[in-house]
């Protein structure tokens, strides 16, 4: 840390991403991309875009905004588009968390929760799951704080059902519920229906798995129109250009291609399932999950030690050595094909280990 570096930042400590190696070709299921490249459409509209790149991208996203209404049931106002769904968690601790009010979430959970919270040095508390890695709704009506919920939670894949956040939002009428649906389209119910009846939710979704355009790095939020208004306040005051005019084209391509969408999202609930028996029959304890991702110990070897033998063999999930979880690896749902080199993998690891 340099001297120039200001005090109000000086106990931060960063988000560690997932490895993104560039050196060597891992089969690489610990970030929870999508295994499928962007779709054909994303992929013309975006070289088509790249033309114009002398220009500066629609701060509006109109083109973006004429998609969306017509694929959720929601209206301009009621949408802003992000770089990436991380850039809307910030803003929605900046908009709604300050010296009166603090944050909560689950203490396992998205580990960029806390990061946001001290870079905005905001009062947070972390609420335990229970035992089965489930949430309590009871714990979470009138906190008195704004509420963050990955809905699938991350890294655990579990699910909540919208009525149980519904309770949650109703408890709280005098605070804002973030509700992260980064994974949502793999098998969850969206709570995207609720921000026509409550003033106190967002939903936030990401383009990022689903739509395959992690690196495009596009998001966006949903809610009650005025809510909206407070956060492009914020986005307008921090990067009005946030979203560039290739992702932006990408994004439009993304969400036009319904198909392609849909049959990868099937295909990754499929894939998860194969997944699940593959690690079901090779012992493991696989957690239920509704995202492309699992979240699987094993009694034969630590999470530790399963992840440093993989990677050695050149397959990549991610590990957590914290707490409750480090017995744990998450691993990403990918192809049938990465599938199979990780399940061999994991048959070999666990062979030589007898
Ligand atoms: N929420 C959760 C729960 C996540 O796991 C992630 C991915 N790391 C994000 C949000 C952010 O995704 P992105 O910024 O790529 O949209």
């Amino acid at each position: 840390m340099s001297t120039f570096f200001s005090s109000k930042y000086d106990k931060l400590t960063p988000y560690t991403p997932g490895e993104q190696p560039q050196n060597m070709k891992y089969v690489k299921l610990n970030t929870n991309e999508s295994p499928f490249n962007p779709s054909p459409k994303a992929q013309a509209l975006a070289k088509e875009a790249i033309k114009n790149l002398q220009l500066y991208s629609d701060p509006v996203c109109g083109k973006l905004l004429d998609c969306v209404v017509k694929i959720y049931d929601v209206n301009r106002d009621e949408i802003m588009f992000v770089n990436g769904s991380d850039e809307a968690l910030n803003f929605c601790v900046m908009a709604y968390c300050d010296d009166k009010t603090g944050a909560a979430s689950a203490d396992i959970s998205y580990g960029f929760y806390p990061v946001i919270m001290s870079l905005n040095n905001v009062d947070y508390q972390t609420i335990p799951l229970k035992d089965d890695f489930t949430i309590d709704v009871n714990d979470y009506k009138n906190l008195g704080r704004t509420i963050f919920i990955a809905n699938p939670n991350a890294p655990t894949g579990i699910a909540l059902e919208p009525e149980a956040i519904e309770e949650i939002i109703k408890s709280n009428p005098n605070n804002i519920v973030v509700v992260d649906e980064a994974y949502v389209d793999f098998g969850a119910n969206s709570c995207l229906p609720l921000i026509k009846k409550y003033d106190n939710v967002l939903v936030v979704q990401t383009f990022s798995k689903s739509r395959s355009l992690a690196g495009g790095r596009l998001g966006f939020v949903a809610g009650n129109p005025k809510l909206i208004q407070d956060l492009n306040t914020i986005r307008y005051s921090t990067n009005p250009y946030n979203i560039n005019s290739v992702t932006m084209a990408a994004g439009v391509g993304a969400l036009e291609d319904v198909d392609y969408f849909k049959s990868n999202c099937k295909t990754i609930a499929e894939n998860r399932d194969y997944l699940v028996s593959g690690l079901n029959a090779l012992g493991f304890n696989v957690l239920p999950s509704k995202a492309n991702f699992v979240f699987a110990e094993s009694n034969d070897i630590s999470g530790l030690k399963l992840y440093q033998e993989l990677k050695e063999r050149g397959v990549l999930v991610r590990h957590f050595e914290t707490g409750k979880i480090k017995n744990f690896n998450r691993i990403t749902v990918g192809s049938k094909q990465q599938l199979d080199v990780l399940l061999n993998t994991i048959k070999e690891i666990l062979k030589e280990k007898k």
